[in-house]
């Protein structure tokens, strides 16, 4: 049996990944970066080099912003929503035809297992579907005005112009198309711009939509690193930023969007609380909450990483929330027996290693994992141990701070008040979860907590049709739902004097 069999099987099997560097794509083609640069991204699994990359630079998003202004004016213009609805159900049959093959690149590119990458089809797919349903939705309203006269008063809703997607590396596909999906169903162009460590499966992506007939210079991809999201965000051919990713990077977003007052839509980083009431099932709540944290690495911005847990039962639910996370399966995404594949990068996994450092350092208690994985063959890979630290405290820094590993910080509480002012004294706010019989205690906490989605006895449950967003540091604007379309929307009062 060789070393990672199943993902060298994989990746052979690849037809993408033969035929030299992979280029941008602008205009409906691909075409080299104009510095003639590239770089390469590595697979996570074996430490090995997986592809050559193009290097985009603000030259290469000049070109793609042109492109996309372009197709705005013209041609895109003038498909009806109806025409848009069609086009985004040709694009989901054939992501649909081609989804094992984009689930592939992206285990391969990012280290998830393929059991979920392979999962996340019917949310990709109901991505698509549901923006397509709604490209015929967006209307304005007649609105009663008190002005004299004849004067009738109307609005009409409008694409925004050119977006400026940009997306991190925990879920390639599936968040590049969280935002392809609303942007083309409102009628805008757009230039995507992937993490520089996953771009793979977003260029298949471009090319799939080119093939369901989406005309040239309406959706771009420029790979390379932060500078081509810099770039974007700060161009003032760009109408709109949609960004999902760090806190830090989304306020340097901000600043650099000012120059021409982009509209913006940022989703960013959490430390969620998942909350457990003694009178929880807790059968249900064991493994909930171990996989709230440990599913993808723990590389998901809801992960319920503060895991409060009511004193009566403390001791015992953090013992069998470690017992799951140790009996949990490390080890080649691409083999279908794997729970947790590695992390994303080399530099990642130097970030979660030093959090993992400072919560030994801190005190914490390591019920399970707390350490690399450093046995052959897991060396040259980067992989890290499902972590439950026990006897943390809310001053720690590993209950402040997004680690975004598979590393769980328990932490007693004894009432209902306590855990709702311990839970809400973070400057993040994207999930939250709460475990209970009582329908009393469930109300007052879903009330109470200060985060986008709370999640009561499930978590991370998750809808096209329902929004999904931050308070607070984690960021404005929704993603899913109606919500959505409208953040590509500008609203036009019209006024016409009939006499
Ligand atoms: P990141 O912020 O480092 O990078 C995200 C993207 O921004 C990448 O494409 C990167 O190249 C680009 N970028 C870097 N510098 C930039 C700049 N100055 N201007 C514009 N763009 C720039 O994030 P990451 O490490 O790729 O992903 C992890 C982060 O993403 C975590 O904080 C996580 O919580 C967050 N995240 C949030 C959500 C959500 O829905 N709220 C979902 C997934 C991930």
């Amino acid at each position: 049996m060789t070393i990672w069999q199943h993902n060298r099987a994989l990746e052979a099997g690849s037809d993408f990944l033969k035929g030299g560097p992979k280029q941008l794509y602008i205009n409906g083609e691909y075409s080299a970066a104009a510095s003639g640069k590239t770089y390469w991204v590595n697979n996570p699994t074996t430490g090995q080099p997986l592809a050559e990359i193009a290097d985009g630079n603000v030259l290469d998003v000049d070109r793609a912003v042109a492109a996309a202004q372009a197709a705005f004016e013209g041609d895109w213009a003038r498909v009806k929503p109806q025409g848009r609805q069609q086009l985004l159900l040709r694009i989901a049959d054939l992501v649909e035809r081609h989804y094992d093959e984009l689930a592939a690149l992206d285990t391969l590119n990012m280290g998830a297992p393929l059991t979920r990458t392979r999962a996340m089809r019917s949310r990709a797919l109901s991505l698509l579907r549901f923006y397509a349903g709604l490209a015929t939705m967006p209307h304005g309203a007649t609105i009663p005005n008190s002005v004299p006269g004849n004067v009738l008063s109307y609005t009409v809703k409008e694409p925004v112009g050119v977006v400026g997607a940009i997306t991190p590396w925990n879920g390639p596909l599936t968040l590049g198309i969280w935002k392809i999906a609303p942007a083309l169903a409102a009628g805008c162009t757009v230039v995507l711009k992937p993490s520089e460590q996953t771009p793979l499966s977003s260029l298949r992506l471009a090319e799939l939509c080119t093939e369901a007939g989406l005309p040239p210079g309406v959706l771009n991809v420029i790979t390379g690193q932060g500078v081509v999201g810099a770039a974007l965000s700060a161009h003032r051919g760009v109408n709109k930023i949609t960004f999902t990713g760090s806190t830090d990077v989304g306020q340097r977003i901000i600043a650099a969007s000012a120059g021409n007052v982009k509209r913006l839509s940022l989703e960013l980083g959490g430390k969620s609380p998942n909350i457990v009431f003694a009178d929880a099932d807790l059968d249900l709540a064991v493994p909930a909450a171990a996989m709230a944290v440990f599913a993808n690495s723990g590389q998901v911005c809801s992960a319920g990483t503060r895991l409060f847990v009511q004193r009566q039962v403390y001791d015992e639910f953090v013992e069998r929330v470690a017992a799951f996370g140790s009996q949990l399966v490390v080890g080649d995404p691409a083999d279908p027996e794997t729970n947790l594949g590695p992390l994303v990068s080399e530099r990642h996994l130097s970030k979660v290693v030093s959090y993992l450092d400072i919560g030994h350092a801190e005190g914490a208690r390591a019920l399970c994992g707390g350490e690399r994985c450093t046995s052959e063959p897991f060396d040259s890979g980067y992989f890290v141990r499902p972590t439950v630290f026990a006897d943390v405290t809310d001053e720690m820094r590993i209950a402040r701070e997004e680690i975004f590993g598979p590393v769980i910080s328990a932490l007693p509480f004894d009432d209902i008040d306590e855990v709702l002012r311990r839970a809400n004294d973070s400057d993040l706010g994207l999930g939250s979860g709460v475990w209970t019989k009582s329908l009393k205690t469930a109300h007052k906490m879903s009330q109470g907590l200060r985060a986008g989605s709370v999640w009561v006895n499930c978590y991370q449950a998750m809808d096209a049709a329902v929004p999904f967003g931050g308070y607070k540091m984690s960021g404005y604007g929704r993603e899913s739902g109606l919500e959505h379309i409208e953040e590509f929307l500008e609203t036009k009062a019209i006024w016409l004097n009939i006499d």
